[in-house]
């Protein structure tokens, strides 16, 4: 019988006689409780079984959030809404006609990185470094943050040999923001870990400009400030003209595309041709307002309660990279206290919150299933001393059942917005570590996608290479050939 396949995963009774099954012995097991793996396995599902939400169910999850959309959407109803839909001052896709040197900069999360990115007929050439912000930076005061990044470029450009000139900047910032403008934002809320004083409502490129003048020694001008999720449309809109939507899955989820203006009706920009705007929709608070606790595990709650942001980006962490190692964490402690992993023993680094990385995750599922190698030195580097091969099968379901939710959800989001595009061939470009290096992340997307999406929608994901990095330059070169029109008129 092979626990981890899905067809026999159809319910077992728990006084069934395990008539093909030896009775499991765990080293650390006390004699007088034998338990049989089958018994260990109903009992292990029954603790995992929240996480599988049938069809229905995400059909239901489907309906709340274009509902959530929409009231985004809406001029009465986007001041109560959790799903703030922000359009983003990005109205056309690239042509390949962007020319020029920009800086970029690409903050949101884990790392913090500087660019420098040619454009020129169509190619690009990119240099990058990445940059550490020490966690009394991240939850510091704001103008130590942007003092830092303004530093951070210092560094660059005087590595790079470009001190002396002055470069247009975009500049991927990856939280929250009500756009203003191409170049103006502001912050609504920090997420993902972050917490600087005196941002939040506060206009960020005014903040980074005011670091910049503050230091004397570089001239910098950001003249366009975007979501990474923008930046990996545009990045990937380049290259494939039915690119309009973009989705990222990394430290956090969110996703834009490409709406009409019509249906914008908070829209205050101009109202010319092309009649559409990008939305950022910030769908990583979908369900702050609990309409999605008919499905929240023990687990996801505890994963919020312990988190900075403590009722927020309820969907954001029921799917990214930043929360879902720490799902698995509690599921496998939980099993462990009631003794059906581990022999019940409980390690040090098991109790530790954030210790179990979102990577082992996709560690554990690319296992061969006989050898279970990446398991096995998981559970060494997570200081579990012995554990059976079963023990090892156990934790890779586990595993399965938190990322296979993951998957879906995101899913569920995506098939959403195929639906409200509504064309014939829809190309979503795809980023983030958590879509890059999970082995089965895609297939179990394209899977449940496919079951959810309306007919006659065709639909590709693609992996949409350093989005932020050439995104943000595509950005750059638009809005900063607006700006040089705009001056040579002023001058005329
Ligand atoms: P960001 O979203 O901050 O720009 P990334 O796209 O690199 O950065 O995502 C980082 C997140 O991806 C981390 O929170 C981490 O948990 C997760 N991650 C990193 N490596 C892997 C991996 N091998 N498998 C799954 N998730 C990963
Ligand atoms: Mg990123």
């Amino acid at each position: 019988m092979k626990w981890l396949d899905k067809q026999v995963l159809a319910p077992v009774a728990l006084d069934e006689a395990p008539v093909e099954l030896p009775t499991f012995e765990h080293p650390k097991l006390e004699p007088e409780m034998p338990l049989t793996r089958l018994k260990i396995r109903n009992k292990i599902r029954g603790y995992c079984e929240d996480f599988e939400i049938d069809n229905d169910g995400y059909k239901r999850i489907m309906n709340l959030l274009e509902h959530e959309m929409d009231k985004g959407l809406g001029k009465e109803t986007n001041a109560a809404a959790t799903i703030k839909m922000f359009p983003t001052y990005v109205r056309s896709l690239p042509d390949g006609s962007e020319e020029g040197n920009f800086l970029a900069l690409d903050l949101g999360g884990t790392n913090f990185r500087v660019l420098l990115i040619t454009l020129h007929g169509g190619e690009v050439k990119m240099e990058s470094k990445i940059y550490l912000i020490p966690q009394y930076i991240m939850q510091g005061s704001g103008n130590q943050l942007f003092d830092h990044l303004a530093d951070c470029c210092a560094k660059f450009m005087k590595a790079h040999a470009i001190s002396h000139l002055s470069l247009p900047l975009g500049f991927t910032f990856s939280f929250p923001c009500k756009q203003h403008g191409i170049a103006s934002a502001s912050l609504q809320t920090w997420t993902k870990g972050f917490k600087c004083a005196g941002v939040e409502g506060e206009d960020v490129v005014r903040m980074f400009h005011e670091a910049v003048k503050r230091r004397k020694d570089i001239d910098i001008t950001c003249v366009a400030i975007l979501n990474d999720t923008v930046g990996t449309l545009m990045s990937c809109a380049h290259d494939d003209h039915n690119c309009e939507i973009g989705l990222i899955l990394g430290t956090g989820t969110n996703a834009c595309y490409m709406e009409k203006l019509d249906n914008v009706e908070l829209w205050d920009g101009d109202d010319k041709e092309p009649k559409q705007v990008i939305i950022n929709t910030e769908w990583g608070a979908f369900g702050d307002n609990k309409c999605l606790d008919w499905f929240r595990t023990p687990y996801d709650k505890e994963v919020d309660e312990f988190s900075l942001n403590g009722g927020k980006q309820v969907y954001e962490k029921m799917i990214s990279g930043m929360y879902m190692g720490e799902i698995a964490r509690l599921v496998i402690l939980k099993l462990t206290q009631e003794g059906l992993m581990f022999g019940g023993e409980v390690s040090e680094e098991l109790e530790t919150r954030q210790r179990f990385y979102t990577k082992y995750i996709s560690e554990i599922e690319s296992d061969d299933e006989d050898e279970f190698r990446n398991t096995k030195q998981v559970l060494e580097e997570m200081g579990i001393e012995t554990f059976t091969i079963e023990d090892c099968r156990n934790v890779r379901y586990v595993c399965e059942q938190v990322s296979t939710r993951a998957a879906y959800l995101a899913s569920a989001g995506i098939a959403v917005l195929l639906n409200k595009i509504s064309k014939p061939e829809i190309t979503v470009a795809v980023d983030g570590s958590l879509y890059k290096f999970h082995p089965k992340f895609h297939d179990r997307m394209v899977d449940k996608i496919s079951t959810l999406v309306n007919p006659g929608i065709k639909f590709k994901l693609m992996m949409s290479n350093d989005g932020s990095g050439k995104g943000a330059a595509l950005v750059a070169a638009v809005a900063y050939r607006i700006l040089q029109h705009q001056r040579r008129q002023l001058r005329l």
